[in-house]
């Protein structure tokens, strides 16, 4: 069994600090059906991940952020033992609830490998799915450090793992 089975996702999705936590590292000011990107740590899967719960109710533990997002957006009961949340953006620190789906472990696995070898696509990034989510992350933050355009940030470090997409753009 994986730890994320024993996790009390229903006391973390019902815990408001928890939620504030989750919600203050996810950045949400774009446009409609764009990925809302996860603006804290990213695991070497390059999945979000923080610190929900509390010591005092001995629920405090690092939890996958878009599992806890899934929960607090559908419950826990949306999340049957055994069941994964797969992205249908395929961007793994992506926190937006509609490229969501609760599934099989199995289904997750077969859909990577039909998926990661389409030309361009998020999981064909060079830098692996830990480095692109930390390079949108870090895009952003920097952005919104400067004033800098968000959008055009992100552009910029989605296009830097794509080499051969980048060197066919200077083509034209
Ligand atoms: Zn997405």
């Amino acid at each position: 069994m994986s730890p994320e089975s024993v996790v009390p996702w229903a006391a973390l999705a019902a815990d408001p600090a928890t939620v504030e936590s989750y919600r203050a590292k996810v950045y949400t000011d774009r446009g409609p059906d764009l990925c809302h990107y996860f603006l804290g740590a990213i695991s070497s899967s390059g999945h979000g991940k923080l610190r929900a719960g509390s010591r005092k109710t001995g629920t405090s533990r690092v939890v996958t952020a878009h599992v806890l997002g899934y929960v607090i957006a559908n419950g826990a009961a949306a999340l049957p033992e055994g069941h994964v949340v797969r992205h249908t953006c395929d961007e793994s620190s992506c926190q937006l609830p509609a490229h969501w789906v609760a599934g099989e472990r199995l289904d997750n696995i077969r859909d990577y490998y039909a998926r990661s070898h389409r030309a361009g696509h998020a999981l064909g990034d060079v830098r692996g799915p830990d480095g692109r989510a930390t390079a949108i992350r870090d895009a952003i933050l920097g952005a919104l450090a400067t004033g800098a355009d968000v959008e055009v940030a992100i552009a910029a470090a989605i296009a830097a793992g794509n080499p051969s997409g980048a060197s066919q753009e200077t083509l034209f």
